[in-house]
Order: structure tokens, then C-alpha cells, then sequence
């Protein structure tokens, strides 16, 4: 594959490996995609979108920690019919199987930091080929590109058609943080947060309903390891001094779609839809939910 070598030969930094270069270019490259189903194709006009051509969407969500960037993520990729991929959950996947890496990545995800570039990139490799070979194609990242040197690898070896970066203010983000509860049997996400903010000085109000569980979920909430106030802290910290940047990376390209989020689900989803330039589609709409 001559992009690759050619990447290869040009690509200076130490900090990834070769071979976790090549693995993620293997594993994003494909010679026949299928055809972008054409309910889609036909939103030429997605903002700072570019036409995709002949394959599925290739979009990314960035935002701070708790901002929401799973809900819609994965809402978007029932609707656009491609994966959603967190590099969160390929780390948390990796932390419960007691594999080798497992104590080193419990270090460092419990105190709010970064795991390396050169293993999230070989996790996100290894969740990519696995896609390829089940016939997927498209992605929604959620939580990757988190460094600018993995949105450089990332542009080494793809093309991203869109980057939504999602955002909140930082009280509500730790709010939701610590009111995050997720079910231990059926995976569900749940907060039970409930957020109310006058607006003042000029500034909106904010109201976000919590998102309760149903009965048969409420006994077995578990909250995430690094969802203490200590950690979410960390982590909003990290995100502005080594993800920031990343939302620059993308907004001097032209790609980044900034998008406020006004409220809980019911007020953000239509109005994100809206900016996405997918709100006619009314039954797909309910068909994510
Ligand atoms: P998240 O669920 O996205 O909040 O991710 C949970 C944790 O996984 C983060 O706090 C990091 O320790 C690690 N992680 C996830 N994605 C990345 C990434 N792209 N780069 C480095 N570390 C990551």
C-alpha cells in the first residue's frame, strides 16, 4: 500500500511505534467499501462535512469528560447505521479482562490520566480490524483523537469528514460526572443528576432531567472507578491542557462543528440533528432513541 509506506517513511515522531501505525492504517484502509446508503449520501450539505464519496461516514465526537459524548455518538450511529466506537469502553473492556495490561491501565485511568498514545492506538487497531472482518465500515469515534498526536496518526491514515465537539459548562460536566450510574447486568447508562441552573447575567439556564433507570436496573447500579470528584477534576483537567488542543487541530481543517448543548436529551438531540442537517429524518429520529 504505497499511502502507507509513504506515511511510514515520512512519519517522524517516537512516540507511537511503527507497527502501531501500520496496524491502525490496516485496519482503517479498505480497497471496497460499501456504497453510503442513499437516505444519507443525499446530505451534501452537512456542515463542514466533506462529501464522503463512496463509503460510510468517518465522523469523531470531542468533548470534556461527562459532556455526553456516548449518548449521541451512539444515538448518530443507529441512525447513520455505522459503528460507534469509545476508546473509554475498548479501555474498560481491556481493565475487566485481566489480561496484562489490565494493573498498569487501573493506574492510570483511576487517577484521571491519559493511557499512552501506543496503546489506545493498538486497542483501537485491534477494535478496528475486528469491525473490518464482521463487514463494517464507517465509524463514529467517541474519545479518540484525545492527544494531537493521535489526531495526526489518525490523519496519517484516514480521512475524517467531521468532528462535533460537544460542550457544557464544567459545573455541570462534574455534576453529571458523579451522577453517572451504569447497570452492572445490562450495561445501560443512567444519571441521576438533576440539574437545574437559572440563567444570569446574559448566560441560558440550564435544566437536564435525570435519566432514571427502570425497575429492573435500579438494584444493580454500579459508578464508574473514575467518576469520584477527585478524578472527574483530573480528568477536565487533562482534557484542557492535552484534548483542547485537538479541537484546534480539526478547527484550522475546517472539520470541527462546534455544538452547545442546551439541555438534556429531549432539547439537544433534535437541535444536534438539526445542525447535522438530519432532521427530516423523522422516523429514523425515533428509531435511535
Ligand atoms: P472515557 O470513557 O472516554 O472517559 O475514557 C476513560 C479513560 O480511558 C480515560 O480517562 C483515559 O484514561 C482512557 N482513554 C480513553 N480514550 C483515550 C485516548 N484516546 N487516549 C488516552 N487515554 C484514553
Amino acid at each position: 500500500m504505497a499511502a502507507l509506506n509513504r506515511l511510514l517513511r515520512a512519519r517522524g515522531s517516537p512516540l507511537c511505534s511503527e507497527t502501531c501505525v501500520r496496524s491502525l492504517c490496516s485496519a482503517v484502509f479498505s480497497e471496497s467499501q460499501p456504497r453510503v446508503p442513499p437516505s444519507i449520501s443525499r446530505h451534501k450539505s452537512l456542515p463542514l462535512c466533506r462529501d464522503v464519496g463512496d463509503r460510510n461516514v468517518q465522523w469523531v465526537f470531542l468533548g470534556c469528560p461527562g459532556v455526553g459524548k456516548g449518548t449521541y455518538a451512539s444515538r448518530l450511529s443507529n441512525l447513520l447505521g455505522v459503528p460507534h466506537i469509545a476508546t473509554g469502553d475498548l479501555v474498560r473492556e481491556e481493565l475487566s479482562s485481566s489480561g496484562p495490561l489490565s494493573r498498569q491501565l487501573a493506574e492510570i485511568v483511576n487517577q484521571g490520566k491519559l493511557v499512552s498514545d501506543e496503546i489506545i492506538i493498538r486497542l483501537l487497531s485491534q477494535r478496528l480490524e475486528a469491525g473490518e472482518a464482521k463487514g463494517e465500515s464507517g465509524f463514529i469515534l467517541d474519545g479518540f483523537p484525545r492527544t494531537i498526536r493521535q489526531a495526526e496518526i489518525l490523519e496519517e491514515v484516514t480521512d475524517i469528514d467531521l468532528v462535533i465537539n460537544l460542550r457544557l459548562r464544567e459545573d455541570v460536566l462534574l455534576e453529571k460526572c458523579l451522577g453517572r450510574r451504569i447497570c452492572s447486568q445490562c450495561g445501560g447508562n443512567f444519571n441521576v443528576a438533576s440539574i437545574n441552573i437559572k440563567g444570569e447575567n446574559g448566560n441560558p439556564g440550564i435544566y437536564m432531567a435525570p435519566l432514571l433507570p427502570p425497575p429492573s436496573c435500579a438494584s444493580k447500579l454500579i459508578t464508574r472507578s473514575d467518576d469520584t470528584e477527585e478524578v472527574v477534576k483530573e480528568r477536565l483537567r487533562v482534557y484542557n491542557e492535552m484534548s483542547q488542543p485537538v479541537e484546534k487541530f480539526y478547527r484550522n481543517r475546517g472539520k470541527l462543528l462546534e455544538f452547545d448543548l442546551p439541555g438534556g436529551i429531549p432539547e439537544s438531540w433534535p437541535k444536534l440533528l438539526q445542525a447535522l442537517n438530519l432532521d427530516d429524518h423523522d422516523e429514523k429520529q425515533s428509531a435511535a432513541a
